[in-house]
């Protein structure tokens, strides 16, 4: 028999959750926590691994650079246009 006990299943949570007792951690703990660190939890005492995982979304804005925009019409309709260097979009309502 190969199955996994469900127990032992990645299970990912928004929450650092005790695997042995379920009581979910303070925010003071988890807040430095790095991948592969070690937690004591505060109400059995049982230490566990904890795995980080965290995306991350990157956007370019001109000017956040000091740059200009080079806005083109992107959506007649709506007045909307976009930077074709940096990807973001404005509505103009004055024209
Ligand atoms: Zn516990
Ligand atoms: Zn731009």
């Amino acid at each position: 028999m190969n199955e996994i006990h469900p127990k032992f299943e990645d299970k990912f949570d928004t929450v650092v959750k005790c695997p042995y007792c379920g009581h979910i951690q303070d925010d003071e703990v988890t807040y430095d926590l790095m991948d592969g660190d070690t937690v004591e939890c505060e109400n059995c005492g049982k230490k566990f691994w904890v795995n980080v995982y965290i995306e991350y979304l990157t956007t370019p804005d001109c000017e956040l650079n000091h740059e200009k925009h080079e806005w083109v019409l992107y959506d007649k309709e709506h007045n909307i246009y976009m930077c074709k260097k940096c990807g973001q979009t404005e509505v103009r309502y004055d024209v």
